[in-house]
């Protein structure tokens, strides 16, 4: 079977070789997983999910009588928080996400991105999606480039004027530079393609899949604001706050399901 997830890394190896305005990523601190998503199915084909901002500022949730504008529940102190993950001694600072197998299915003649590749082949629009998630991160590594991520959710707006030229510009010269087809070349197969020529398509996921390490609140023990007011408890997190290597499987994804995929000799979990 095909490793979508170690194939894509291995060609962010070669591309951050040689782009030298991706030359400060220091890639063993950003770890590629998979997440599901149809090809038939509208949303994101990739995105980048920053763990380096800072715990947030204590703060709270509240509600207001809408007759008097008087504050009449508050839920409890809150503050943000990233996760940690760590892989060996590393701690992880970015995680890049890409959606299988609708990453695989991507068109780049009915994309926007279409007009800055005229005549090029279908796959230089997957070239092009990683090359963008890799922009994303900051080059002083304190979050995403122009963007302040709160969730992790790639809006337009994160995205500068000249965001999508500058990508174009970094495809083209990294496609002229000539790459290893032995690197590149999965790109240019869809997912059935794939799925046919390797016996199956598998991604690196978390234990907590379709869950991934994300930003969640830690309630404070801290008086309310105006001691009349009643306090609501907030929904305790579900999700660790410690990822590790032990916290990373290997699914194999379908057109519509995917299934956890066990080594020999490894205790088969639920
Ligand atoms: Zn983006």
């Amino acid at each position: 079977m095909i490793s979508y997830t170690e194939r894509i890394s291995l060609l962010m190896q070669d591309v951050v070789r040689r782009t030298p305005s991706l030359s400060f990523i220091r890639l063993p601190e950003i770890l590629v997983f998979g997440r599901f998503g149809r090809s038939d199915a509208e949303g994101p084909f990739a995105t980048c999910h920053c763990l380096t901002l800072p715990t947030s500022e204590p703060g709270y949730y509240f509600w207001k009588d809408r007759a008097t504008g008087q504050m009449t529940r508050q839920s409890e102190w809150f503050i943000t928080k990233s996760p940690t993950v760590r892989v060996g001694p590393t701690q992880i600072k970015y995680l890049i996400s890409f959606v299988l197998p609708r990453f695989c299915d991507q068109s780049l003649e009915r994309s926007r991105k279409a007009h800055h590749y005229p005549g090029a082949p279908n796959w230089v629009g997957k070239l092009d999606t990683i090359v963008h998630e890799l922009y994303h991160i900051d080059p002083s590594q304190a979050g995403l480039r122009r963007v302040k991520c709160a969730d992790g959710s790639d809006s337009e707006r994160s995205h500068g004027p000249h965001f999508y030229e500058d990508v174009a510009r970094m495809v083209k010269s990294y496609l002229a530079s000539r790459p290893d087809p032995s690197l590149v070349g999965f790109l240019e197969h869809d997912f059935q393609t794939l799925t046919d020529h390797f016996g199956g398509v598998v991604g690196t996921t978390f234990r907590n899949f379709p869950s991934f390490p994300q930003r969640y609140m830690e309630a404070l023990e801290m008086p309310a604001s105006d001691p009349l007011v009643r306090i609501e408890r907030l929904k305790r997190a579900t999700q660790p706050e410690l990822y590790t290597e032990d916290d990373l499987h290997v699914r194999q994804f379908a057109e519509s399901s995917t299934r956890r995929l066990t080594r020999k000799g490894q205790h088969r979990a639920a």
